[in-house]
């Protein structure tokens, strides 16, 4: 059956269904942007010219929000926890209702049992029988949950999930026995995904998909109206929670208080919380909308540093803020850092919003060094003097994010049995040392591999080598590329080497590779198509890394992706 766009939520928000404070914050969000959904739906259903997509059976399983798993989410909607989390299932659940698709949402084990077909009161009665969904959406507490009452079927099923995973997971903490014997193992990993059914909330993994999440999009009206009521010495500061004030920030705050008129929207019961000045104008934590309006007014929305990567900075910037944030040095990972620690990734995060540092950039962003206070003072009046406009990416708005996961539920069919593609043997291949292949537009090897049909096409593929040490991620990035793993498969051969001088092509499972050594003239393919990796790296290997053009303002899509 035909997906047909939907612009009416009503039926939606009856299935999101009601008792729980996260629920009423879904609600609250779906309804206030409901008519942007509407608009970008309008859109979005021009630009596809009629074309056919299919309506899938979906399950959303919200593994978080669940009393089984614990539920701490919810009791802290109005007390200053996180909201981020929210912000996206609401939005993830929104897209799929306006494409169209035949949407089963459920918020318990016992909603899962029942949609799965596992009769009541059986617990962990394995599921029989073909699974009644095309999809399902989860997290990875959803996922643990379906392990218990699915039982062994979860395995035949598993190319159906699609697990949201904010901060990330990298192949080598994927694959269970790799990240066994090698070190990777956490709280979160080890479930042989195909790494790209794991969905981020930013595009900051290429191994994950982006699913990411929208923010408030204004019209030139509104865009003019707020240019003028700017107040230039307002500032509001990101943080939420007491704690985030806590420990080191006076320094800053004491400079910035020169400048500005500091705001902030930290929670508090009947007091003011102790780590914030009395300079500073506390609003308690304001219902998003009023937030909005807050932004609206402000000239500079401030980060402390933590939380790492949420979704207030982009609403900031949509609403005409500069958005200051510190620059981490060292910057924070899994290794050095407790709020990464036991995360499935050793991705380094060098700011406090990388996405805004890198995707964004100036006049919208400014990445400092908060412990040079020259440097902090002069951005602060750098930002007093810059004008901007609100700015918001085309990936997060509602248009671009319908867009994206139409895109991925209409092409990433495919995620099990990724043939082995890849030629082994000793042979020697001779020729130019490691010329790197840039525009390698004639891969007439690659159209020889029968396999399906590639998502993204193959004609958005460019060939790179890495330094030494370096990921392909960076690889890619610096010559104005995205690493893309769906492309792994084409270049891992020994045709792909061609230009390299190889004593020897070996195939092996490490998760750097394919890649060679210069210096011992070894080639290395890769054995195991689970632990094709944008991220891995290593001093010694040079890596082949499959790029991919992308879409301005839509990084997930490359140009004739859609
Ligand atoms: N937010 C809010 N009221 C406030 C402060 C923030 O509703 O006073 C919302 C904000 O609009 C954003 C969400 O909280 O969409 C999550 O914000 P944040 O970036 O702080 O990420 P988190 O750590 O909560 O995931």
């Amino acid at each position: 059956q035909h997906a047909a766009f939907r612009t009416d939520l009503s039926v939606l928000l009856d299935q999101v269904g009601t008792g729980k404070e996260s629920l009423s914050f879904m609600k609250r969000r779906i309804r206030r942007l409901a008519q942007q959904w509407a608009t970008a739906a309008n859109r979005l259903e021009a630009k596809l010219e009629q074309r056919w997509r299919d309506q899938k059976k979906i399950l959303v399983h919200v593994g978080f929000l669940t009393e089984e798993s614990g539920d701490v989410f919810s009791p802290k909607v109005l007390k200053g926890g996180p909201l981020g989390e929210m912000v996206q299932w609401a939005d993830i659940l929104t897209a799929l209702h306006v494409l169209g698709h035949n949407l089963k949402i459920s918020m318990s084990v016992k909603e899962l049992q029942g949609f799965l077909g596992v009769p009541p009161g059986r617990g962990s009665c394995p599921l029989t029988g073909p699974l009644p969904f095309d999809l399902i959406y989860t997290d990875y507490h959803g996922l643990q949950q379906m392990k218990q009452h699915m039982g062994l079927s979860l395995k035949k099923h598993k190319c159906h999930i699609r697990v949201i995973d904010t901060f990330g997971t990298e192949p080598a903490y994927n694959h269970e026995e790799y990240a066994t014997l090698h070190g990777y193992r956490t709280n979160w990993g080890y479930w042989n995904l195909n790494a790209r059914q794991y969905m981020t909330m930013f595009p900051h993994t290429p191994d994950n998909s982006f699913m990411g999440f929208v923010s408030e999009e204004l019209n030139e009206t509104e865009k003019r109206s707020i240019q003028q009521n700017k107040v230039n010495n307002m500032a509001v500061v990101y943080g939420k929670e007491a704690s985030m004030w806590k420990q080191g920030k006076e320094g800053f705050l004491q400079i910035l208080h020169r400048y500005m008129e500091v705001h902030g929207t930290v929670y508090y019961e009947t007091q003011r919380p102790p780590e914030v000045p009395a300079f500073v104008k506390n609003h308690g934590l304001l219902p998003q909308h009023e937030l909005q309006q807050l932004l609206r007014k402000a000239k500079l929305f401030i980060g402390f540093g933590f939380p790492y990567e949420g979704p207030a900075p982009l609403e900031a910037i949509a609403n005409g803020c500069i958005f200051l944030q510190p620059k981490f040095h060292p910057p924070h990972s899994s290794l050095n850092h407790e709020f990464f620690r036991g995360k499935p990734t050793s991705r380094e995060v060098s700011s406090q919003h990388p996405y805004a540092e890198q995707y964004i950039g100036r006049p919208h962003v400014m990445t400092v060094d908060y412990n040079n206070s020259l440097e902090f003072d002069s951005a602060i009046r750098e930002i007093m003097r810059t004008k901007v406009e609100p700015y918001l990416p085309y990936e997060y708005t509602c248009e671009g994010m319908l867009e994206r996961v139409h895109s991925y539920i209409q092409h990433q069919v495919r995620f099990t049995n990724l043939s082995r593609l890849g030629s082994t043997g000793g042979s020697r291949i001779t020729g130019p040392l490691f010329v790197p292949l840039p525009n390698t537009t004639a891969l007439g090897w690659a159209s020889n591999v029968t396999a399906p049909p590639a998502w993204p096409p193959l004609s958005s593929l460019r060939l790179l080598v890495s330094q030494e040490g370096q990921s392909c991620v960076e690889a890619c990035h610096s010559a104005g590329f995205i690493c893309e793993p769906a492309h792994f498969r084409f270049i891992n051969n020994k045709e792909a080497l061609l230009e390299v001088q190889c004593e020897v092509v070996d195939s092996e499972i490490n998760h750097i590779l394919p890649a060679f050594s210069v210096v011992r003239r070894e080639c290395g393919l890769q054995r195991e198509p689970l632990l094709f990796s944008c991220a891995g790296h290593s001093p010694k290997y040079r890596r082949l890394c499959p790029c991919r053009d992308f879409r301005r303002g839509q990084v997930a899509l490359c140009r004739d992706c859609l």
